[in-house]
């Protein structure tokens, strides 16, 4: 059985910042790390092929520039077995619609069972790319997963919802998308590090997959999005102190404010 996982590197937007001058992202320092959606989603692929090592071939997947060669080798560590770096000028300024054509034409190229992607990127936080795979490889998608087994070729799904959870079932092939508390994610082991250093990953570039790829859909002139403007949101104006009220008038000053905002 073949598990090929999405992986996509993102900066830590925990640590990024603004500047307050230039209302732009500093991005200087700041770290690239695997999506955390991803982490898991390699996590539940490396506890499949923990129940059977033999059988489960698990290939780590990721489109982007060179750097994203070191969240491959971190997956490596993790216990991958193969790592595919998907990268050409070509694909450059890619929206989601042109991402999700190009990374179904390199697991085209996979002989795959299950598909895994992360829910969402930290970054771009569209979710979309997972489901328009699963369209484009003509599969069903399974996303939003908390929970993830295999019995056979079928895989079984506990699938989140704002309100409840349904237990999914279905046939192999498919893809699911994991939610970050899927699974917690392994620490890489000091021989998996030294490992993956001396593996080769994969390079695919256009001529690698065009056999699968329609030129139009690749790429910023393959995107049906552009990115026009990006800007920060506005701060929220200062607070309001108000000393000196006693417990009433402090509900009540606090009771006209909200209706004065039509918050109630
Ligand atoms: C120069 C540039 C220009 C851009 N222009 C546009 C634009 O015009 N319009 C627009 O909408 N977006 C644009 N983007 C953003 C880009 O489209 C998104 O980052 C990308 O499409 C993925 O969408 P997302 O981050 O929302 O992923 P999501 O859909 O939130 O990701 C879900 C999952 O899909 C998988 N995945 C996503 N991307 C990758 C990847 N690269 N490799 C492997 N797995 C992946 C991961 O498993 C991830 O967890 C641009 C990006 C760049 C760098």
């Amino acid at each position: 059985m073949n598990i090929v996982v999405c992986i996509k590197q993102v900066p830590d937007t925990t640590e990024v910042r603004l500047d307050p001058k230039t209302n732009t992202l500093i991005r200087e320092g700041v770290p690239s790390i695997i999506n955390p959606d991803d982490l898991s989603g390699l996590e539940v692929a490396l506890r499949i092929k923990d129940k059977d090592p033999e059988n489960v071939k698990v290939y780590a997947l990721s489109m982007g520039p060179n750097q994203a060669e070191y969240a491959l080798r971190e997956a490596l560590a993790m216990g991958a077995d193969e790592a595919i770096l998907v990268s050409d000028r070509a694909f450059g300024g890619a929206d989601t619609w042109a991402t999700s054509c190009t990374i179904t034409a390199a697991i085209e190229h996979i002989d795959y069972d299950l598909v895994i992607a992360g829910r969402q990127a930290i970054d771009g936080d569209t979710a979309q790319v997972g489901p328009q795979i699963a369209r484009h490889l003509n599969i069903p998608a399974i996303s939003y997963a908390e929970d993830v087994d295999v019995e056979g070729d079928k895989v079984i799904v506990k699938r989140q919802f704002e309100d409840r959870y349904h237990i999914l079932e279905a046939e192999m092939p498919i893809l699911i998308t994991t939610l970050a508390e899927c699974a917690q994610p392994r620490y890489m082991t000091i021989r998996g590090i030294y490992e993956a250093q001396e593996k080769d990953i994969t390079v695919w570039g256009l001529k690698d997959i065009e056999d699968k790829l329609d030129l139009s859909n690749i790429g910023l002139k393959g995107s049906p999005t552009r990115v026009k403007k990006s800007f920060p949101k506005e701060g929220k104006a200062a607070g309001v102190l108000l000393n000196d009220l006693s417990a009433d008038e402090a509900a009540q000053a606090i009771l006209a404010k909200l209706k004065e905002k039509y918050i109630i």
